[in-house]
């Protein structure tokens, strides 16, 4: 089931205007939702991000956080299975007619859909995966989850047609994040993460990797990171929601450190899946 504007539906049966603005202009912004057993992980921060995504776009919030939470609730419930990412999507809604200014009567769109989560395949862990480099030719508010993803569909098109799972991106020489990822390195033992700005996407999975680099003691900074650094470094993950953390070993065909998952990232990879269970076993949503 699928909730649409209000109503709870098969999918089959969700129908939007072709004059949806989202449609039109991808004039709208989203939220990937990971859910655990059930529960959904880290839904307030989800909630917080998709209240500035929608302040950045200038969106009134169609619910508050408690609204949502029932909604997301509902729609897990539905489902038949316990893993889940949960999509939710807010448009500015349709108009009527084809025009750039917003409507002086906003109607949004808002959808609710979900879908099994499956974890990453265990090679992708053990052998990891090779990534492809291009510069980051998107705008300069990347810190909007914007439902807008063609120059991010391009981006990760490339690395698909190189065979390798993600492009990781640089702009004015400096490290910004992946197509759908964040991206982090490891040098000389230290765990490095470009700092948040407008330039990427505040990643949920990356609040939380750094905050388990805090807790177990790994030295860890938050700083800008050269692209020509990144070529050197011993260790290169992506992180999501989706795929948590997996480790890159080999960037436009080179390998990243020896070629293989380095030592961190076994040691951070343990401790996320040791959070995970901690925080569903608490029942708490982490
Ligand atoms: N950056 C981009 C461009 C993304 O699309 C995503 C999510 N797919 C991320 C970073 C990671 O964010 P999160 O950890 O919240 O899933």
């Amino acid at each position: 089931m699928v909730y649409l504007n209000g109503e709870f539906m098969p999918i089959s049966a969700a129908r939007v205007p072709v004059m949806d603005r989202g449609f039109l202009f991808g004039d709208g912004v989203y939220e990937v939702i990971p859910v655990y057993s059930k529960r959904p992980f880290r839904l307030a921060e989800h909630l917080k991000r998709l209240r500035a995504s929608l302040a950045g776009i200038r969106l009134a919030n169609p619910h508050s956080d408690a609204e949502w939470a029932q909604l997301i609730g509902r729609i897990v419930e539905l489902a038949d299975f316990p893993d889940q990412q949960v999509y939710v999507q807010v448009t500015r809604g349709a108009d009527g007619k084809r025009n750039h200014a917003f409507p002086k009567l906003v109607r949004p769109t808002v959808f609710i859909m979900t879908e099994p989560l499956l974890p990453p395949p265990v090679e992708q862990r053990e052998l990891g995966i090779t990534a492809v480099s291009a510069a980051d030719n998107r705008w300069l508010r990347c810190d909007i989850k914007a439902i807008s993803l063609l120059a991010n569909c391009l981006l990760r098109q490339q690395a698909i047609e190189a065979g390798c799972a993600e492009t990781v991106l640089f702009r004015d020489g400096f490290l910004s994040e992946g197509a759908a990822s964040n991206i982090f390195a490891v040098r000389d033992g230290v765990l490095l993460a470009p700092p948040k700005n407008h330039l990427m996407l505040p990643g949920i999975t990356y609040d939380v990797i750094l905050e388990l680099a805090q807790q177990h003691g790994l030295p860890h900074q938050v700083r800008d990171i050269l692209e020509t650094e990144v070529r050197a470094v011993s260790e290169l993950w992506m992180t999501s929601s989706t795929k948590e953390v997996l480790p890159i070993v080999s960037l436009d065909g080179r390998p990243v450190g020896d070629g293989k998952p380095g030592a961190v990232f076994a040691r951070m990879y343990s401790w996320y899946q040791a959070f995970k269970r901690s925080v569903m076993r608490a029942g708490q949503d982490g």
